[in-house]
């Protein structure tokens, strides 16, 4: 069991505050990823779980008991550091056995626990080769080895896959992943990939200027998000925003774009103003008999889809159209989006206004 509560963390460094109040829970046995741009928090949240550092304020809760203030020698975390930094000149073997001779465990107990762990890994056939004259992915799984073999119980990983190049970073996170399917261990692994997030992960708390602006599914943050950052962060291309200015009333059902009627998902509360409509490029779609039009000034033919780019009444939008539309620089094309995709917000905070549809969404408390 190694379930992680996150309680309103805080951390400063001097003046500057790395990580506003910041709340989340990682369940037992979840792939967790935290993800954000450059600077916004996410390894100081990840040193803060392991004990690297240590909150200004706030508790992290491990299985239910306060380890906040504890060294991280005491909290059953292990940190997968930069995956290669292992001792080169050491064997496998000894680079494995390393952590559990200094834990002081019988040499028999070892030996087993390296046999087992190897088998997990499939390794077991360079046990005796030195570290350094191995492949790239051998290195990184003795790496893992090195955190596997003390039996922790939460991972925490920085990055792991960022030095790689694209085609074995791939390759490297499917491994991961399945190794995570068949040990079930807690891990929380950073990331600013919002790909490798979406396609690793769980749950994925999105961060921005140490806030946590989400959290949710991939799922829930893709289709609901809860505000303008993670809408424009999340998905390639990422979530259109057509200006919108006006009143919606709770339980309205279309607003008019530029007098064109288009379908919202009904809201909770009213709202009125500056506001913004959202809509995912996969989401639109172009019809012939559409009354709100818009000029294409831009197609990208990627072979199994194109992106076009329109210019409408109410903004530039992009449309993940199929392949086989044609779609002319210069052509009118009637735009549509089915309402129950659209989000609205509200321009001044950035924050998605809540819907009867997104009421479950775990975002800005
Ligand atoms: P990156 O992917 O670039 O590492 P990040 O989201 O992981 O980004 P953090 O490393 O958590 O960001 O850093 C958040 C902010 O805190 C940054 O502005 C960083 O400069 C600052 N920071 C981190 N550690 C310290 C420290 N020990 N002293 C002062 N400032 C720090």
């Amino acid at each position: 069991m190694a379930q992680i509560v996150i309680r309103n963390i805080r951390k400063e460094f001097g003046d500057f505050v790395a990580v506003k109040e910041s709340s989340f829970t990682i369940e037992d046995g979840e792939f967790f990823m935290l993800l954000g741009p450059s600077g916004c928090g996410k390894t100081t949240t990840l040193r803060m779980i392991a004990g690297l550092e240590l909150p200004t304020s706030g508790d992290i809760l491990l299985d239910g008991e306060n380890i906040s203030q504890l060294p991280p020698s005491e909290r059953d975390i292990a940190f997968v550091f930069q995956m290669f930094a292992l001792y080169p000149h050491l064997n496998v073997r000894k680079n494995l056995s390393y952590p559990l001779t200094s834990q002081g465990m019988p040499r028999k107990q070892i030996k087993a626990k390296i046999d087992e762990v190897a088998g997990i890994l499939g390794i077991g056939d360079i046990l005796d080769r030195p570290v350094g004259g191995l492949s790239g992915g051998d290195r990184q799984r003795v790496a893992l080895g090195r955190a596997i073999v003390r039996e922790p119980k939460a991972f925490m990983m920085d990055e792991p896959l960022g030095a790689l190049d694209a085609e074995f970073r791939e390759h490297m996170a499917e491994e991961l992943r399945a190794l995570h399917d068949r040990m079930g261990a807690t891990t929380v692994y950073v990331t600013h990939d919002q790909l490798e997030a979406m396609q690793m992960g769980d749950k994925i708390v999105v961060m921005n200027n140490a806030v946590v602006e989400q959290f949710g599914t991939p799922r829930e943050i893709y289709d609901k998000p809860a505000t303008m950052f993670v809408a424009d962060f999340i998905g390639s291309p990422s979530m259109n925003f057509l200006d919108f200015s006006g009143s919606v009333a709770p339980g309205q059902e279309s607003i008019s774009l530029s007098g064109h009627d288009m379908a919202v998902p009904s809201l909770r509360e009213g709202a009125s103003g500056d506001l913004v409509f959202g809509v995912r490029p996969e989401h639109v779609h172009l019809s012939d008999d559409g009354t709100f039009r818009g000029r294409i000034i831009a197609a990208e033919y990627l072979g199994t889809t194109q992106i076009v780019t329109m210019e409408t009444p109410n903004g530039e939008l992009k449309a993940r159209i199929p392949a086989d539309r044609i779609a002319t620089v210069g052509e009118s094309a009637g735009i549509g989006f089915r309402g129950d995709t659209v989000s609205l917000f509200d321009r001044a905070d950035g924050r998605a206004l809540r819907s009867a549809l997104n009421e479950g969404v775990l975002g800005h408390g």
